[in-house]
Order: structure tokens, then C-alpha cells, then sequence
């Protein structure tokens, strides 16, 4: 799957050797402000490490106890303090129509975080940040990292810092 064509900067690609890596990504980026009213798509085949992305932000964002999959509910809410976050995951919509139904276009709305799994299948608004995940081996992974908004920039500069382009 592809991440739609913008007019802002190129993206910027990192290498993440291991889990650890990855998580120490997503505590750069949950350590950034703007994090806490951002859309982020997440891209990347099965297994390529989305969910475990996504655990590693709920975490660092002060998210306790299980963090589930959403891939059977389609969303799981999260409330810590004043930070409202939803975790969604599309896998299993294949047609937009299903999902609007469901009522989750309102929660898309909402302020606060929204991580979105397979936002392709929705047929989505653009979100701040897309980041597409490639597994390389067993351990290892690529990520690129695409800004679409000036929050998105923002948060790749803050997660990613010397990849970021200036706008
Ligand atoms: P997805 O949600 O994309 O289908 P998951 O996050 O459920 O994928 O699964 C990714 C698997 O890959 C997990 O078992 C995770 O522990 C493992 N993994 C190994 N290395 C990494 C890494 N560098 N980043 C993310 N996940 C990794
Ligand atoms: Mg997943």
C-alpha cells in the first residue's frame, strides 16, 4: 500500500535495528506536546509492527495495563489525565460505508490522539503524520516518516530530529 502524494517535504526514513529502537522512537514522539491532538497513520503489512508502535506510544504517553489490539473491537479508547487517545485498526473494513456506520467518524472528530491502523481501508482524511513501517528481518525495521500538516512536521522533527527538511 502507498502513502498518498502531498505537496510538503519528502519524507524522511529511519532504520530501527530492533524493538528497542522502535521504542525509543515513540518516546521522542510522545514526548513531543503536539503529539496529544495528533492523527498518525500507521502503514506496513502484517507483523511489519504497527500495534507494537503503537503500545510503545500508548506507554510512553502514561497509558497503564493492557493495551489490546483493536483489530476485532476496530477501536480502543484511552483516558490518562487530560489525554484522550483512540487506537484504531481497519484491517477488517473493506468497505468505507461499514465503518461510517459504526458511528466512528464522530470519534475521528474528537480532540485528542488518534493512531490509526490500515487507514486505507477507511478511505480517510489526510492525517498529520503517516508513517510506513517495512520489516526488514525479524528485528529490524524501516520507517518513513511522511508530514502532512504543519503539526506533522513538527512531530517528525521532534521524533526524528536531523531528517527532518525544512518546509
Ligand atoms: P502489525 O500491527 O503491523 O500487524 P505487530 O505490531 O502486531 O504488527 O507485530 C510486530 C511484531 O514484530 C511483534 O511481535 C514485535 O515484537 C516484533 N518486532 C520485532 N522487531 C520489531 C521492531 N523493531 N519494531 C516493531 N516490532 C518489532
Ligand atoms: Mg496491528
Amino acid at each position: 500500500m502507498r502513502i498518498p502524494s502531498s505537496p510538503l517535504p519528502p519524507s524522511c526514513t529511519l532504520h530501527w535495528p530492533d524493538e528497542n529502537a522502535t521504542q525509543r522512537f515513540a518516546v521522542a514522539l510522545a514526548g513531543c506536546e503536539a503529539l496529544r491532538t495528533a492523527t498518525v497513520h500507521l502503514f506496513g503489512g502484517l507483523g511489519a509492527g504497527k500495534t507494537t508502535l503503537a503500545r510503545h506510544l500508548l506507554r510512553a504517553l502514561g497509558v497503564r495495563g493492557a493495551i489490546k489490539s483493536p483489530s476485532y473491537a476496530v477501536v480502543e479508547p484511552y483516558e490518562v489525565g487530560d489525554l484522550r487517545a483512540w487506537h484504531f485498526d481497519f484491517y477488517r473494513c473493506s468497505d468505507p460505508a461499514e465503518w461510517e456506520d459504526a458511528g466512528l467518524r464522530e470519534l475521528l472528530a474528537a480532540p485528542g490522539l488518534h493512531l490509526v491502523e490500515w487507514p486505507q481501508h477507511a478511505a480517510l482524511p489526510l492525517p498529520d503524520l503517516a508513517i510506513d513501517i517495512e520489516a526488514l528481518d525479524a528485528d529490524a525495521r524501516q520507517a518513513t516518516l511522511r508530514a502532512y500538516t504543519p503539526l506533522g512536521l513538527t512531530l517528525r522533527a521532534a521524533a526524528a530530529p536531523g531528517n527532518s527538511a525544512p518546509p
